[in-house]
């Protein structure tokens, strides 16, 4: 628990707000953002005492009579605040510390990784959650846990997404469960080398003891590498081999057992295997038995906007893949098909090439284009022989699909480029999709 301090809390973001209105009761809080729309929320937080400024000075507002810095993940390290704080000795701290202090005795499964983090949590929790068991979904994920605290019981579990940014700062945080799913290269701007963001990634690790447990990916050499000298109990799955879990003549086995058919396992790509071996490894950890994790696994259509099934019409299936935002996703999307696929590309034009695709349209029968990259990704369907059509929006580039495509096929929409040309977010895009598929019928 925080108590009777002086907290400068950096970023008005959906943490930084759950962090003032929980620390508001017992402490001097001052929040500070260059900007927030939202009226409503500053009232509130003016309501429960807490000072809001809004102000692009911000370090001329921080001295040293502070106790704390809480940092919004997202706010770059070499940010003023964030460079006065250290010269005062000023220790800086993100939601998820600020959130640990005030819990319970709990159970703590702390999942991170460069890719498949939302997943594997996700499918943690429902298995959990479907076991019966008190569970509590938090993190990441868009559920800070600062606002759950007064929800949260003796005894109860709570399965956390954390972000490398959220890594950052975490100084007291222990998981008694920690998941590594993987490690690219990824996020370098903010880290500046591969090496320290890897290192970043250990933090997960942090404060473990000899009988928490460490979830780990038995075939990423450098998981192995990075995790060596950890004090957890390791526990590794494995699509490759003979690990804690792994995939043998279509089931994934633990213990001995069967627990599950590949053919009983709904949701597309086989990198779900991975995230699915995963979440079950944590269920394990809480003896959840094998009818309740194939049930699960036999209803979860996957995650929102990661090659979410949205429905099948007239024999053809539509997969929304908005949150492949770079080439790497929609590769990873185009792997988990093998039927005829209509697929859309298009969004934001960061100059990125689009040929690594290549090895992986030989059944991509045609591609529909949209946004401010359409004319660069028709110059390469037309290069690589693939029939293509042009649009303005997603809007036509979607009905242009579904008049091209044939019963049994697949409208794939995994854009490989970001939004922002004509959304707000990936998460607006695919409501975007969703809405206008809906409206086909
Ligand atoms: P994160 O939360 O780490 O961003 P998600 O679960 O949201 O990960 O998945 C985002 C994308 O990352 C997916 O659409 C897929 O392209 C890719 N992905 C997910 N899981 C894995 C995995 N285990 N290995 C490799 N790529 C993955």
């Amino acid at each position: 628990m925080i108590k009777n301090k002086k907290v400068f809390v950096l970023g008005m973001g959906k943490s930084g707000v759950s962090v003032a209105r929980l620390l508001a009761k017992d402490n001097h809080v001052l929040i500070t953002d260059v900007k927030c729309d939202d009226l409503e929320i500053i009232k509130e937080l003016e309501a429960l005492g807490v000072n809001v400024i809004i102000t692009k000075e911000q370090d001329e507002i921080f001295d040293d009579s502070y106790d704390y810095v809480v940092k919004n993940p997202g706010v770059k390290i070499d940010h003023p605040v964030v460079l006065k704080a250290n010269k005062f000795k000023v220790p800086i701290i993100t939601e998820l510390e600020v959130a640990y202090r005030y819990l319970p005795e709990v159970k703590i499964v702390g999942i991170t990784g460069s890719n498949g983090k939302t997943t594997t949590t996700i499918i943690a929790y429902e298995f959990l959650k479907k076991a019966g068991l008190p569970v509590h979904l938090a993190g990441n994920i868009g559920y800070p846990l600062c606002n759950q605290i007064d929800d949260i019981k003796k005894g109860d579990i709570i399965v956390i997404e954390v972000s490398s940014h959220q890594l950052v700062n975490l100084d007291t945080f222990k998981a008694d469960i920690a998941v590594l799913t993987n490690l690219f290269k990824v996020h370098l701007d903010f880290f500046g080398t591969y090496e320290k963001y890897k290192l970043n990634k250990l933090k997960i690790f942090n404060n473990q003891k000899a009988d928490d447990v460490a979830i780990l990916n038995y075939d990423d050499k450098e998981v192995h590498e990075l995790t060596k000298n950890i004090k957890a109990q390791k526990k590794y799955f494995s699509s490759k081999e003979e690990a804690n879990i792994y995939i043998k003549d279509g089931y994934i086995i633990y213990g001995g057992e069967n627990v599950v058919s590949i053919s009983d396992i709904r949701v597309k790509g086989t990198h779900n295997y991975d995230n699915i071996m995963a979440a079950i490894l944590i269920a394990k950890e809480f003896n959840v038995s094998n009818s309740v994790i194939k049930e699960v696994l036999n209803n979860f259509a996957g995650v929102e906007h990661r090659i979410e099934f949205v429905t099948k019409l007239n024999g053809r299936e539509f997969y929304n893949d908005s949150k492949a935002t770079n080439v790497d996703s929609t590769i990873t999307a185009l792997k988990s098909f093998d039927n005829e696929v209509v697929l859309i590309l298009g969004g934001l034009d960061r100059g990125h090439s689009f040929d690594p695709l290549i090895p992986y349209l030989s059944n991509v029968k045609h591609i529909v284009c949209y946004g401010e990259t359409k004319e660069r990704i028709k110059e390469f369907a037309i290069k690589n022989n693939i029939d293509v059509t042009v649009t303005d929006n997603l809007d036509e580039a979607t009905r242009a699909a579904y008049n091209i495509s044939l019963e049994g096929d697949t409208i794939l929409f995994s854009p490989a480029c970001a939004s922002w040309d004509q959304y707000k977010n990936f998460e607006e895009r695919g409501d975007d999709f969703k809405k206008i598929v809906s409206d086909l019928v």
